[in-house]
């Protein structure tokens, strides 16, 4: 079986079926599955929806897909990357799977850039990145990703998952973390993201030295310049990208 790409398939069924009851509700129209696999997690997906289409990049593991649900008209499948796919072709759903962990964060990232026809995701992730999608200001895993994320979603942990609840199985822990869509992402979102990324390019630096090379003089009268950015909340980003954009018209 190919390590590389991530496969430790879940053979808990009760953590399977809490993932698709989470992530469906108890019914939905439509799922996109990341990375079926053997079929585990798209057993328990099928009964809570009307159509399922699952992307999966392992050749054989497609065929043998295919040959499992052949009866199944809800199911498809197809094969390539989930990197590389379009999760908007098939119309609105709900996103969910046990990923592949070497790309958990791109394919977080592919979800909050999807719009509002997306509403939810439930994704299995490493413990690791699950803590840092979780955590507030303070907190030694608040970084990048977490503010990109808290922009976008209301996130929550569903339940953590022992190794043992794989085969094989992985090195780390694992959680399963549910996004949910805010009502409206901020409308500054990119200028935004462009901030929190400098802000956090160097974690043990201020705020003055992270952002001096991009705002000049105004990084240092920032009340804030002092600060580390893992100091600061959702709202003090917003806040302070406000301010910076004023700033730069009136320039
Ligand atoms: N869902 C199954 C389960 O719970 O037992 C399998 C999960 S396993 C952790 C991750 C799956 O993602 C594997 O089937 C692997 O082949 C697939 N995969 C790895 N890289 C991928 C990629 N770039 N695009 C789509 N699928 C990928």
């Amino acid at each position: 079986m190919p390590r590389k790409l991530g496969q430790h398939f879940l053979v808990e069924e009760p953590i399977l079926e809490r993932l698709a009851a989470t992530a469906c509700g108890a019914h939905v129209p439509r799922v996109v599955e990341i990375g079926p696999g053997r079929g585990a997690l798209t057993r328990h997906l099928l009964p809570h929806t009307d159509e399922l289409h699952a992307v999966e990049l392992d050749a054989s593991l497609v065929h043998r897909l295919k040959r499992e649900f052949a009866e199944d008209s809800r199911f498809h499948v197809q094969h390539g990357d989930v990197l590389e796919t379009d999760l908007a072709q098939w119309g609105p759903a709900t996103i969910t799977g046990n990923l592949p962990y070497y790309i958990t964060s791109p394919i977080i990232e592919k979800f909050l850039a999807l719009d509002e026809r997306f509403q939810t995701a439930v994704f299995l992730m490493q413990w690791e990145v699950a803590q840092r999608v979780l955590s507030g200001p303070n907190s030694r895993d608040y970084g990048y990703l977490s503010v990109a994320v808290q922009l976008i979603c209301e996130v929550s942990l569903v339940c953590k998952v022992a190794r043992g609840a794989f085969s094989p199985p992985p090195k780390v822990d694992s959680a399963a973390v549910k996004f949910a869509r805010k009502r409206a992402a901020p409308a500054n979102l990119p200028a935004l993201l462009t901030l929190v990324g400098r802000s956090f390019a160097q974690k043990r630096k201020t705020l003055r030295n992270n952002l001096r090379p991009f705002y000049g003089d105004a990084a240092d009268k920032l009340p804030e310049a002092g600060l580390r950015a893992e100091q600061l909340s959702i709202e003090q980003f917003i806040d302070l990208e406000r301010r910076l954009a004023q700033r730069a018209s009136l320039d």
